[in-house]
């Protein structure tokens, strides 16, 4: 199979397929069109072999993560996703590979309506770089900067599961077959949250998505806003799914462990934002019309830093800084 012919078969959507796709994928250029008047968001996030997935890993399941973290990107702006390209290095063309790999990729495009419009594709060690196009209304892009103090704090679905996930996968903490099974789905399969991200346009007034922990991406909105912020650790230790499928999952995991997946975990692709608190109704309201559970987990401050408290109010030592590539 050459190189033109796995594009072919793989990558490549049924001419038609969606009205925004004037040209897809074979010439030089796709051709995309956009709402008139909207503004195009634009995102790419790289996943390679060994650093953010383990050799081995689910070939559809990479697929639709490969794209998954990207949506994620455009939900965290609150655009509509218009279509993506991908460059990929594959050491060899495994036909059951790219078979499962193209499977999970274009099911989720499909579900999204975000087809794939062209790439590029070399021989080399794995690794997935997608780039996803998007519209939003110009002046309605969800920032990062637009947090002020008194605002609520919410987070969307749940968090630290994926980092159970991947202690387990790791060798550092053993898990109930069921369980490894469920938290694993959330590190390989995330859900990008693209509908509620879409309808908190006008009501949040920050968002960005979590990829690295709660509190370190939370740290770029208060950055880039130039607040600080006080997070209640009883609301946020009820996060964590697991919590509810063991009796007590602090007796068996430790408290301190469960707290540092939910804060600092990581891969969980939920959206962190902020809104007034005249807005209640309407975060609720955007909750219910994309079907995704939030909850508030805390306020914006003006007084730089971020600030935890526990469960009987007391002031708790600041601590989980966010995953760096190159710390
Ligand atoms: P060029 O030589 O102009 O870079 P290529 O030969 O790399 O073009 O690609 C041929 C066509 O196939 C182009 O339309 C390109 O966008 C598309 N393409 C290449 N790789 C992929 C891929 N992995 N997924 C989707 N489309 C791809
Ligand atoms: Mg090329």
């Amino acid at each position: 199979m050459g190189e033109f012919d796995l594009i072919r078969r793989y990558f490549t959507h049924p001419p038609g397929h969606a009205p925004q796709v004037v040209l897809g994928v074979g010439d030089d250029c796709a051709l995309l069109q956009p709402a008139p008047g909207m503004q195009w968001a634009v995102s790419s996030d790289m996943l390679v072999e060994g650093r953010h997935f383990f050799p081995g890993t689910d070939a559809t399941r990479l697929g639709h993560k490969a794209l998954a973290v990207n949506l994620s990107d455009l939900a965290a702006c609150g655009a509509r996703p218009l279509g993506f390209t991908l460059a990929l290095a594959l050491p060899q063309a495994d036909e059951a590979w790219l078979e499962a790999f193209s499977r999970g990729l274009l099911q989720l495009a499909d579900l999204h309506g975000c087809p794939l419009v062209g790439g590029d594709t070399t021989r080399g060690p794995l690794n997935i770089c997608i780039t996803v196009f998007g519209e939003v209304p110009p002046g309605q892009a969800l920032l990062r900067s637009g947090a002020r103090p008194g605002d609520d704090i919410y987070v969307s679905g749940t968090l630290g599961d994926a980092r159970l996930a991947l202690a387990a996968l790791q060798g550092q903490i053993t898990l109930p077959e069921a369980l490894l099974n469920s938290t694993r789905l959330r590190l390989e399969q995330p859900t990008p949250r693209v509908a509620l991200g879409m309808a908190l346009r006008g009501v949040a007034s920050a968002a960005l998505d979590v990829s690295d922990g709660l509190l370190g991406d939370l740290g770029h909105i208060l950055h880039a806003s130039g607040t600080g912020a006080c997070i209640d650790t009883e609301l946020t230790s009820k996060l964590i799914a697991a919590g509810a499928y063991l009796e007590s999952a602090e007796a068996y995991f430790g408290h301190e462990f469960l707290q540092q997946c939910t804060l600092a975990g990581g891969d969980d692709y939920e959206l962190v934002f902020t809104a007034p608190a005249t807005a209640r109704d309407a975060v609720a309201r955007a909750s219910q019309t994309s079907a995704t559970p939030v909850t508030r987990i805390g306020q914006i401050e003006a007084a730089p830093g971020l600030r935890l408290v526990g469960p009987q109010g007391e002031a708790l030592a600041p601590r989980y800084a966010s995953f760096d590539h190159f710390a």
